[in-house]
């Protein structure tokens, strides 16, 4: 027997019983987003391997050891995406968006790709839906980012399940000085650390500062701190940014030890933690990064976003018990018919309905059946109504309408007062 066909380990299928609460969150998050006033982008899974080495930079763990790439028939190196940024900037670029100063509020979904070792709530194929912004410096965009998720988390019922981690990491130079500060600190202590900082020392030092070794962490504890190496025009963008945040009633922690995966953020970096999920438990991070655009040759160009992680969000939707019930809510009605001329008065009835009922949830029995079975389907499917039409019916020009979910009588209705009828038995309910 042939060996039966499996997915790849970390890319998972979404089953129609998790859609609903997939399909809330989008849309959720669609709804506030052009509350706000963010343009979709739709951008390219595949991209030249080049956008990503130089965008996110080599010595990040993404670059080095998560990415999916491969040579394609033309022998060029194209990769998987494996975050949003990188093309976006690309594609705003490409396109002339931020010419002439010009601001973007975009946002964009979809699946990224990463060669990691899938867990809870950490996946080879997963879901970011992510916002980028153009050509805005100033510390007022960064807080309505942060006030755009809060509101988001509100509304999703999660505002007690989620803390604010903020950090600011300074002008590049500042943290170039910090750097060099670090690493002359952790130099006199190489030994000590952990096979992977000492690794990053060279590679990525700051990187180091997220650690997961006790011993490196018990190292850090005297290390020099990011906040005394911060420019002064960083210091007062930071604090406008807290006093916003303030003012509308945000909470949040200042962590001088989050500095981001990945290379091209300064000044502000955030994220939204959880302890509902065990070790995954960022829902949501992102930062300014304006030095991005000018990496990739463009003029230099403020930017700042933020990714969320769909398959995260949803899990702790559904750990927490907030997905709606009513997403998974039945049929409105179910039509049997008995016999090809029923079945034809059916269809033609049905799409009568469609018309004159908008959100109708209407299901036509297909493949027949007795009329046993009939309803036995009608009922499965969880509708309210079945509508009955034999060859009586059919004489008459009318429809059974049988109540399923209570113990109230079949009515007989003409076919010109359907639509009516069901419209008001629905609205009673
Ligand atoms: P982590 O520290 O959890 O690896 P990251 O810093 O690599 O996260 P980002 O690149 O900032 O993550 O991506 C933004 C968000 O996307 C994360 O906060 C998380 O919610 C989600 N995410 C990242 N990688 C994965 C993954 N492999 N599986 C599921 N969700 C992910
Ligand atoms: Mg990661």
């Amino acid at each position: 027997m042939s060996k039966t066909l499996q997915a790849i380990r970390g890319m998972n299928d979404i089953l129609p019983e998790q859609t609903p609460a997939w399909r809330y969150l989008e849309n959720t998050v669609a709804d506030l987003l052009d509350s706000y006033g963010y343009k979709e982008i739709r951008l390219p899974i595949l991209e030249f391997t080049e956008l990503f080495a130089r965008g996110i930079g080599e010595g990040t763990d993404v670059v080095d050891k998560e990415m999916y790439t491969f040579l394609d028939r033309n022998e060029e190196s194209l990769t998987m995406r494996p975050e949003g940024t990188a093309g976006c900037v690309r594609a705003v670029l490409e396109h002339g968006l931020t010419g002439g100063g010009q601001v973007q509020k975009l946002w964009y979904a979809g699946p990224m790709f990463r060669y990691e070792k899938p867990q809870k709530g950490r996946y080879r194929q997963f879901h970011q839906m992510g916002v980028e912004v153009f050509n805005l410096p100033g510390p007022d965009i960064d807080a309505e980012l942060i006030v755009l998720t809060w509101r988001l988390w509100k509304k999703l019922g999660l505002s007690d399940a989620v803390t604010l981690q903020l950090n600011s990491l300074g002008s590049s130079e500042a943290r170039a000085r910090y750097r060099d500060a670090l690493v002359a600190y952790l130099q006199d202590r190489y030994d000590l650390l952990d096979e992977d900082s000492q690794r990053r020392l060279t590679t990525n030092p700051l990187r180091i500062l997220d650690s997961k070794d006790g011993g490196t962490q018990a190292l850090l504890v005297d290390a020099p701190t990011l906040h005394d190496y911060l420019d002064e025009e960083s210091l007062v963008h930071f604090e406008a940014l807290k006093a916003r945040l303030d003012a509308v009633g945000i909470r949040y922690e200042i962590n001088q030890k989050l500095v981001r995966g990945l290379d091209y953020y300064s000044r502000t970096v955030f994220e939204w933690v959880t302890d509902k999920l065990g070790s995954q438990g960022t829902v949501c991070a992102g930062g300014r990064y304006d030095g991005l655009v000018s990496q990739f040759g463009g003029k230099p160009t403020p930017g700042v976003g933020y990714a969320m992680g769909v398959e995260r969000l949803v899990l702790l939707l559904e750990t927490l018990g907030l997905v709606p019930d009513e997403l998974n809510s039945p049929a409105d009605v179910y039509i049997c018919a008995f016999g090809e001329a029923a079945e034809l008065a059916a269809l033609g009835l049905s799409e009568q309905l469609r018309d004159a009922v908008p959100g109708l949830r209407l299901l036509v029995n297909a493949g027949a059946g007795s009329f046993k079975s009939q309803f036995k389907k009608a009922d499965k499917s969880g509708a309210r109504y079945a509508l009955i039409l034999g060859d009586d019916e059919l004489a008459k020009r009318v429809v059974g309408c049988k109540p399923l979910r209570d113990d109230s009588e079949q009515q007989s209705i003409a076919w010109d007062a359907l639509a009516e009828h069901l419209a008001a038995c629905l609205k009673q309910a």
